[in-house]
C-alpha cells in the first residue's frame, strides 16, 4: 500500500493516512482503500462510510460479509487500466489466430515450420461483459478487422458489434469462436466457463479469460482441450493465485499462462480517482463508480 499512500500524499499533503494493520485510531477512519483484504476487518470501524477497491473488480469486497450495509463500495475505472485490458485482449486474440503459442514451442527446438494461420474474417470474437472494459475491447477488436459480438445483462448498441442481452446467451455462444471473458465475478457468473458452455461454441473454439479465475471450471477446460472442443486458452487469472507450481495448467501446450498482468494499476492514476471520491464523500456529493450490492458488480 505504500506506493498508493505516497501517491495520495503527493496529491494532497494534508491527508491523514494509516496503513493497516498500523491504524492509530479506528474511530477516525471514514474512508478505506482495500484489495484482497483479510476478512472480518471492517465492522471494527464505527465511522467508516466508503470503501474503495484498488482495482476494477470489487468481488473481494462484496464477498466480505463483515462490511456493514450502510458502507458504500466503489471501484476504480481508470483509462490506463482499460487501455491495458484492450491491449491484452487484442494481443491474446491475435496470438491465438497467428499461432504464436506454436512458434514459441518451436523456437525451443529450433524448428522452422510455418503454419497455416486462421483468417480473422472466418472467425467471430465474442466478448462476455460489455461494461467499462468489455465495451472498449469489443470496439478495439472491431476496429482491428475482427467480426465481433458481445453479451451483457442489458442489451447494448455498439457500432460494428453484434450485441446480445443476458437471455440470449446460447445464440451468442453458437456464433462465437474466440470467447473473451470480461465479466465481473458474481453468483451468476461464477463457473460460467464450464463444459456445457464450451460445447456450445462454434468450431474452432478458443478461450481468453482476463476477468477472474473463478469464472472457469478448471477441470472442464482441461477436458474441453483434450476432447478438441477448444483449441487453445489464454488465461491471465486463476482460482488460486499465484498458480501453484504443481498445477496441471503449467505443462499444457494448449494453455497460455500470464500471471494476472492483463492490467496493472498505476498508483498515480488510481490515487486521483480515490482522492476524488474521498472529497465527494466529505462534501456529500454522489460518489463515482459505485458498486451495486444488489447486482453484485
Ligand atoms: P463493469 O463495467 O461492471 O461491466 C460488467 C459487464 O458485465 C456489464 O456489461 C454487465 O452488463 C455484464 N454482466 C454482469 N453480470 C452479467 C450476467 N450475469 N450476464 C451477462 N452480463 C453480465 O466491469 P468492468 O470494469 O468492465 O470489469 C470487468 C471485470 O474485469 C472486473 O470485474 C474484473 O474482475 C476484471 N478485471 C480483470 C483485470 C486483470 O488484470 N485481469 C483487470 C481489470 C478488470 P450490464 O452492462 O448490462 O450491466
Amino acid at each position: 500500500m505504500e506506493p498508493y499512500r505516497d501517491a495520495l500524499m503527493d496529491l494532497d499533503s494534508n491527508l491523514d493516512i494509516d496503513i493497516w494493520p498500523d491504524v492509530k485510531s479506528k474511530d477516525r477512519v471514514s474512508f478505506a482503500v482495500a484489495w484482497k483484504q483479510p476478512k472480518n476487518q471492517f465492522s471494527q470501524y464505527p465511522n467508516l462510510k466508503v470503501i474503495s477497491s484498488l482495482g476494477a473488480g470489487a468481488d473481494h469486497l462484496l464477498k466480505d460479509t463483515s462490511i456493514p450495509q450502510h458502507v458504500a463500495l466503489t471501484r476504480v475505472v481508470a483509462p490506463t487500466l482499460t487501455e491495458q485490458m484492450c491491449d491484452f485482449s487484442v494481443l491474446s486474440v491475435l496470438a491465438i489466430i497467428r499461432r504464436f503459442h506454436d512458434y514459441n514451442k518451436q523456437q525451443v527446438w529450433a524448428d522452422w515450420k510455418p503454419r497455416i494461420h486462421y483468417n480473422k474474417k472466418d472467425l467471430m470474437v465474442g466478448v462476455m461483459g460489455l461494461g467499462k472494459i468489455g465495451k472498449k475491447v469489443a470496439e478495439r477488436l472491431a476496429g482491428n478487422g475482427f467480426n465481433v459480438s458481445g453479451w451483457s445483462n442489458s442489451k447494448k448498441s455498439i457500432p460494428n458489434v453484434v450485441t446480445y442481452s443476458k437471455e440470449h446467451l446460447d445464440p451468442f455462444l453458437t456464433a462465437t469462436n474466440i470467447l473473451v471473458c470480461l465479466l465481473p465475478l458474481t453468483d451468476e457468473t461464477k463457473e460460467i466457463l464450464n463444459l456445457s458452455l464450451f460445447k456450445k461454441l462454434n468450431s474452432p473454439g478458443f478461450l481468453v479469460n482476463a476477468a477472474r479465475g473463478s469464472h472457469l471450471v478448471e477441470e472442464d477446460l482441461i477436458y474441453a482441450l483434450d476432447m478438441g472442443l477448444l483449441n487453445h486458452a489464454a488465461l491471465d487469472v486463476f482460482q488460486k493465485e499465484p498458480l501453484p507450481e504443481a498445477h496441471s495448467f503449467w505443462g499444457r501446450d494448449k494453455i497460455t499462462i500470464t500471471p494476472h498482468i492483463a492490467s496493472i494499476t498505476e498508483p498515480g492514476e488510481v490515487a486521483e480517482l480515490i482522492l476524488d471520491n474521498y472529497k465527494r464523500m466529505r462534501s456529500n456529493i454522489e460518489l463515482l463508480n459505485r458498486v451495486d450490492r444488489y447486482k453484485g458488480y
